[in-house]
């Protein structure tokens, strides 16, 4: 590659980022980062009827949070500013102009009533409208027109939109990086709006006109935007640009069953499909996010890297850096992904053995405190190396481990009558007498004192811990006993034995 690589996001700010946006700026970003290129980050709101508020502060929030932070965009000013389109709203009518002068656009007056009027004649004979060149010359615009009647139209300021002139009968060839070469007939296209009666361009010419100003290399975008791929290139080639490179990635499929994983399923099928919560500020309604649902992001971004590309190894686990090292653009596959909420777990419980005990403790902390505990940094990290093998999300933690913050006052029915027999309470007490006795008390000495007598005595190994394990958790579940009863503490564990042995 010779040119700089640079490379961009183009969200429109409609709503709440779908994470299949956010794989799009993830495999944007580690293409450029890759190529030691530029990743920026562009706001397309030219369409201010789907303008939504708060939304461009979500998808800057959402990138932050996923740790894909943009080289320019807004609020990081680089030399191809400004990066909303709004506020380069002055730029494209020059350019829409331009293409009329060359004879590669043209004004059209018709008026929605009389579109309507064709689509619903077509829809009645079986047919759809399309304006393009076999119809154009029957309908009002400047080609159909004489020069005189254009100019009285536009100084009666008579509403218009400017629309490519698609030529008839010509055989593209289209690459794309990722579904290889594509043969397309520009007959069966459509003479696409340019330039909108609102005075604002369309999506597909303020798209193209920034592309080339940014100087964008590569165009990597969702599959969607494949049917416009003609239109794009039949404009690059009207302006006489160096078109980009380009790359279609594949659809993000549903769990079960066919189609696309849709902005609506997340809540639906019980999993978030946003990076972070969203509140609607029109309804109110709430849409859940992986943030708030305590995913890590290295977990939500390692498997958003899988879907839809591999590394053509078997590894699975991939930082950030591993990921720009290892990702090619050409490994990204073709057919629609699966995508699969239980995978996302796995990521995640891989990624929280990865934090700092002392990190977890802090949160798990945060947790406690909700619930009215108050726990030092010191014990609860403790607590969190014993607990956190088992452990998905911080909050579990908290199922995992709840004993070492209060002690248990009822007992497991189901586990009491397995681990109390007739003979637990002598146990119990010979427990209690070594557990008093034991010198400098630690799960070490603990263990051996308790295993010497056992073996001393020939009595079952589970006749003694089944009962031990059961005054002190309350339930027969967690780690090793004796770091639990080391942990708890001399006098705690003693108190607990003692209030087995008065309850049970
Ligand atoms: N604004 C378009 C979108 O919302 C951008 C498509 C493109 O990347 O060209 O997806």
């Amino acid at each position: 590659m010779s040119a700089k690589v640079r490379v961009r996001f183009a969200p429109s700010p409609t709503g709440p980022l779908h994470i299949g946006g956010v794989r799009t700026a993830l495999y944007n970003y580690l293409f450029a980062k890759k190529h030691q290129g530029d990743f920026i980050l562009r706001i397309e709101d030219t369409d201010q009827n789907r303008f939504v508020e708060g939304a461009e502060q979500y998808i800057i929030n959402s990138l932050n949070w996923c740790g894909i932070p943009y080289d320019e965009g807004p609020g990081k000013d680089g030399e191809h500013g400004p990066y909303r389109q709004s506020e380069r709203a002055h730029l494209y009518k020059d350019y829409a102009d331009k293409l009329i002068e060359s004879g590669n656009a043209y004004f059209a007056f018709d008026t929605s009533e009389a579109l309507e009027e064709h689509r619903k004649d077509h829809e009645e004979k079986g047919k759809t409208f399309i304006y393009n060149w076999h119809n154009r010359l029957k309908l009002d615009n400047s080609l159909s027109l004489s020069a005189e009647e254009v100019q009285k139209k536009i100084k009666a300021e008579e509403a218009y939109v400017i629309r490519f002139r698609t030529p008839v009968a010509e055989i593209l060839n289209l690459a794309d990086e990722i579904r290889g070469n594509m043969i397309i007939d520009t007959s069966v296209l459509d003479d696409k709006v340019l330039f909108k009666s609102d005075g604002m361009p369309t999506y597909h010419l303020a798209n193209v006109v920034d592309d080339h100003l940014m100087e964008i290399s590569h165009v990597i975008r969702g599959e969607e935007w494949l049917p416009s791929l003609a239109f794009h290139m039949l404009l690059y080639r009207a302006f006489d640009w160096e078109a980009p490179i380009f790359a279609h990635l594949p659809l993000i499929l549903k769990p079960q069953g066919k189609g696309k994983l849709s902005k609506r399923d997340g809540d639906k099928l019980g999993f978030p499909v946003f990076p972070l919560a969203w509140k609607d500020p029109k309804t109110g309604e709430i849409s859940s996010g992986y943030r708030e649902e305590n995913y890590l992001p290295e977990a939500l971004i390692n498997m958003l890297s899988l879907l839809g590309w591999n590394p053509g190894t078997e590894q699975e686990f991939f930082n950030l850096e591993e990921l720009v090292s290892a990702f090619e653009i050409s490994r990204v596959h073709k057919s629609g992904a699966k995508f699969d909420p239980e995978k996302t777990k796995w990521f995640q419980q891989h990624y929280l053995q990865l934090q700092p005990d002392e990190a977890l403790a802090s949160k798990f902390i945060e947790i406690l405190e909700e619930k009215g505990i108050y726990s030092d940094l010191n014990y609860t990290t403790k607590v969190v190396s014993l607990l956190k093998e088992r452990a998905v999300f911080v909050d579990d933690l908290w199922d995992l481990g709840r004993y070492f913050f209060v002690s248990p006052t009822e007992f497991d029915p189901k586990a009491s009558k397995k681990a109390w027999k007739e003979d637990s309470k002598e146990m119990v007490e010979t427990l209690i007498k070594i557990i008093s006795e034991v010198e400098s008390y630690n799960a070490e000495n603990l263990q051996n004192e308790v295993k010497a007598w056992i073996t001393k005595n020939e009595i079952g190994f589970g006749k003694v811990m089944q009962p031990f394990r059961l005054s002190l958790v309350g339930a027969m579940q967690g780690p090793d006993v004796f770091e639990i009863a080391a942990l708890l503490g001399r006098e705690e564990t003693l108190n607990r034995l003692n209030y087995a042995l008065k309850t049970l």
